[in-house]
């Protein structure tokens, strides 16, 4: 095979940042730069997972796209090591960086609700919850993750699997347009018609082709749901019942299982701490509270249930508050099934009561509906006919354990291999670059090398799930 990607040498040699290009910097941002001797430093480097402990050599949060374009400046004239945050989950801690710059974008939290035309334009600093429960206040959603706390820009980015994967699809199923500063410092408008070959690469490619400042979304309704917590005991045949019954469900309702140790919460009866369960969080997202009442039975029927918070509710209230300094260290591995039956059930009880850690999960993710619906090459998340999505993870203390849960994790991931494995780039670790290319099927991986080349040729994004620039013709510039 030719290799065709170019070595990013047009980016200068990485130098420090020194005192004059600092003070000519903030002579030109209005937001706020925060150095290592500046109180709330190590507040302002920390990123969601702990075990991510680096010093960057200064840290930006810009108020527009004018001082994002002003830091991509910065970075491609210093060739000083670049990272993007939004939320901060970047499960490899790509959030933040040693020695480099980090464009933090949490100043920037804009919306802008179109309550007629059901769209919204929103800036990348939200989080999920943050524009959940502002256009949830208008029984408006787009749908995003499981959790509140993760940026809008990742995991738009990435894809976005939810809650409302299977009545809507994937966030970017429900992305409208875009604005992103590109490498050259420019700020271009991608949609369907602008950029499209920019717009199909940001809709699964991740943060390779720039910085996106604003996403403008579907919004659809969706005020009350049926959702909320159902918590069973984890045999292997509630496991592979409850999958059934989740690819059986109408659409409207999307299951996740998170199968695991009871954690001593409140919720959770003490004589079930320490025990495995499925901590399944389900939302039936349609028009009648009866309908979602039926479609949730079968799970409740599946066991007695532990415990049991499903129930009417406005969807915001799926994203409840979180605890600000829970940063856990983990390693995980993500990966596509074709299916989970009794044999697979048994392989995921096994090996989790075979783990030390302090926790762990299998996360079983029910697909299909309106995500599969959308062809494989619409966008560069090419996984739409993949049926299930599991996460297997070890959450632990010290650093040091890493030694015996890395290992268990390689064991449980193959154990469940079943053939074409592929990967979610949203819960990609540190994984080598065999792995990003599992996230990108077919021709779509060299898809996005060719649209890497022409926006981003020397690779000043980097610091990401990364997708190499092949070499451009001269004449292929973007204009
Ligand atoms: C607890 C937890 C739960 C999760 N649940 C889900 C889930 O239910 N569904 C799902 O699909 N994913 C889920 N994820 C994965 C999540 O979508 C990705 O980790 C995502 O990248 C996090 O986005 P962030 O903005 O919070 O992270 P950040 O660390 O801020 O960003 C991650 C990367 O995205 C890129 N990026 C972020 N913002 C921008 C931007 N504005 N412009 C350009 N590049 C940018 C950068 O490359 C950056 O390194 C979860 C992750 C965690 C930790």
């Amino acid at each position: 095979m030719v290799d065709n990607r170019q070595d990013p040498l047009r980016l200068p040699t990485a130098r420090p940042l020194d005192e004059a290009d600092i003070r000519e910097f903030a002579s030109n941002v209005r937001g706020q730069l925060i150095r290592p001797e500046d109180d709330g430093y190590d507040e302002a480097r920390a990123v969601f997972y702990g075990g991510i402990d680096r010093r960057p050599a200064l840290i930006v949060r810009p108020k527009d796209a004018t001082d994002v374009s002003r830091v991509v400046a910065l970075a491609r004239e210093t060739g000083i090591e670049l990272a993007i945050r939004s939320g901060g989950h970047s499960v490899a801690g790509h959030g933040t960086t040693e020695g480099g710059i980090v464009l933090d974008l949490s100043e920037m939290k804009a919306l802008e609700i179109d309550l007629e035309g059901r769209t919204a334009w929103a800036q990348t600093g939200l989080t999920a919850g943050e524009y959940m429960a502002a256009v949830g206040a208008h029984g408006l959603a787009t749908g995003f993750g499981d959790t509140g706390s993760v940026g809008i820009g990742g995991i738009t980015l990435g894809g976005g699997v939810g809650y409302l994967v299977r009545k809507h699809g994937l966030t970017i199923d429900d992305l409208l347009a875009a604005d992103v500063v590109t490498a050259d410092g420019r700020l271009l408008r991608a949609d369907a018609k602008t950029h499209p070959d920019l717009f199909w690469a940001i809709r699964g490619g991740g943060g390779n082709f720039g910085v996106a400042t604003r996403f403008h979304y579907r919004l659809h309704e969706v005020d009350s749901i049926v959702g909320g917590m159902l918590i069973l005991p984890a045999t292997p045949e509630v496991i592979a019942s409850f999958v059934a019954e989740a690819e059986a469900a109408p659409e409207e309702l999307s299951a996740i299982a998170n199968v695991m140790t009871a954690p001593p919460m409140p919720f959770v009866p003490p004589e079930a701490h320490g025990q495995l369960i499925i901590m399944a969080m389900l939302v039936y997202a349609g028009e009648e509270v009866d309908e979602g009442e039926r479609a949730i039975a079968p799970f409740r029927a599946l066991a007695k249930p532990i415990a049991d918070m499903v129930k009417p509710m406005r969807y915001p209230e799926i994203y409840p508050p979180e605890e600000e300094d829970y940063h856990p260290t983990a390693v995980a591995r993500t990966m596509f099934l074709d299916a989970v039956d009794l044999p697979v059930a048994e392989t995921i009880v096994e090996h989790l009561q075979a783990s030390s850690a302090q926790m762990a999960v299998a996360q079983i993710r029910v697909l299909g509906g309106a995500m599969a619906r959308v062809s494989a090459e619409a966008t560069a998340f090419a996984h739409r006919k993949r049926r299930i999505m599991v996460n297997v993870a070890a959450l632990y203390e010290r650093p040091d354990e890493a030694a015996v849960h890395e290992p268990w994790v390689r064991a449980f991931a193959a154990a469940l291999s079943q053939g074409d494995g592929g990967a979610y780039v949203g819960f990609l670790g540190e994984e080598g670059e065999e792995r990003i290319r599992e996230a990108y099927p077919g021709s779509t991986w060299e898809r996005l090398e060719e649209i890497k080349g022409r926006y981003d040729p020397t690779n000043l994004f980097r610091l990401n799930q990364n997708i190499r620039p092949a070499a451009q013709p001269t004449s292929d510039a973007v204009s």
